[in-house]
């Protein structure tokens, strides 16, 4: 039997169907960045498996769960290296689509000697993942126990997986990130929107400061329609709001070096939490040890934490 979240049947398949972005990051470190017209000497070329969508899925993965990405790469040594590094990975790649007529997307990141960095990002094939291409792989939908999804990918193609979804009764969890806004019709699609603090300004026009005015914004968001919003603090972990209840999880404390992909690894353990039919405080605690655990080391998917390591931080099996 699976389990019931605000009324929602979840029957068994795929722990987490992940639609979202496939990218390489190309990673160079500078002593300061160039200006306009300007050439500077680098060093530490090194290129990553990234995008949000990748990262997702590879964090389910790692955290034990059946997952597959629905994604589009070029027909390119990028688009390859991606798929390996994902198979490898253990996740299924059936809905990665690969496009011949356009490059497999890219970001092109630029670090100081101070840490900071500037990006590029070139979405190339993930922005010609289509409504047809969801369509498609409904399968795979049907298969699944939840949703996941991000908007590094077109706005149709998070629209028609947001509409499969909700039409075969799953539960469906929008990262909206990176920020941008979205038509009011997803917001009664979504099960759980994850806003960080900029993305949750974004999407509701408002200015987030304190934690009341996460509350605040993320009501207006229960009131457009979401079943559930959990808004992540960072390093002041993530309040819950659905209707009629309220969650408060302070971040572990944890020694933080890269706060890269700390969102992929939540949003990943909280779909594998619901997946799995853990109870939401289990679910948010989880969420929460493999976000802090993914602060802990560098990069994105070389940070991603695997069960044993959040079991070790939060003290106690899980029993997923
Ligand atoms: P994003 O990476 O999408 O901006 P956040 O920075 O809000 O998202 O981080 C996501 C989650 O990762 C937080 O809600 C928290 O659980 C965890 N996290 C992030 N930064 C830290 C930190 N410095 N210490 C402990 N946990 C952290």
């Amino acid at each position: 039997m699976g389990p019931q979240v605000e009324g929602k049947a979840v029957t068994d398949g795929i722990d987490v169907l992940v639609v979202g972005s496939a990218n390489v990051d190309l990673v160079v470190k500078t002593s300061a960045f160039p200006g306009p017209g300007e050439t500077v000497v680098g060093s530490d070329f090194k290129t990553y498996p990234g995008g949000k969508g990748a990262n997702q899925a590879v964090a389910v993965a790692r955290l034990g769960g059946r997952t597959a990405l629905l994604g589009c790469v070029g027909k390119d040594p990028h688009g390859k290296l991606l798929r390996e590094t994902l198979d490898l990975a253990g996740v299924d790649t059936e809905a990665l689509r690969s496009r011949a007529s356009v490059p497999t997307g890219v970001a092109l990141i630029t670090v100081d000697a101070s840490g900071e960095n500037s990006i590029v990002v070139v979405p190339g094939a993930n922005a010609t993942l289509g409504a047809e291409d969801v369509r498609e792989f409904e399968h795979l939908f049907r298969a699944a126990r939840v949703v996941l999804l991000q908007l590094e990918t077109s706005l149709e193609a998070a629209a028609k997986a947001l509409e499969i979804a909700h039409g075969f009764g799953k539960l469906a969890i929008l990262n909206p990130a990176p920020a941008q806004q979205v038509p009011d019709s997803f917001f009664g699609m979504t099960d759980f929107l994850t806003p960080n603090r900029s993305e949750l300004e974004v999407l509701t026009g408002r200015t987030v400061r304190t934690e009341a005015d996460a509350e605040f914004a993320a009501r207006l968001l229960l009131e457009k329609g979401a079943g559930n919003v959990v808004v992540t603090l960072g390093g002041r972990g993530a309040l819950y709001l659905g209707r009629g209840s309220k969650r408060r999880v302070q971040a572990f404390p944890v020694r933080s070096v890269d706060t890269t992909a700390a969102g992929d690894a939540f949003n990943a353990a909280l779909a594998l939490g619901l997946a799995r039919g853990l109870p939401l405080t289990d679910v948010l605690l989880f969420a929460n040890a493999a976000g802090a655990l993914a602060t802990t080391t560098a990069g994105a998917q070389p940070s991603l934490p695997d069960l044993g390591r959040v079991e070790k931080l939060l003290g106690h099996k899980l029993g997923l």
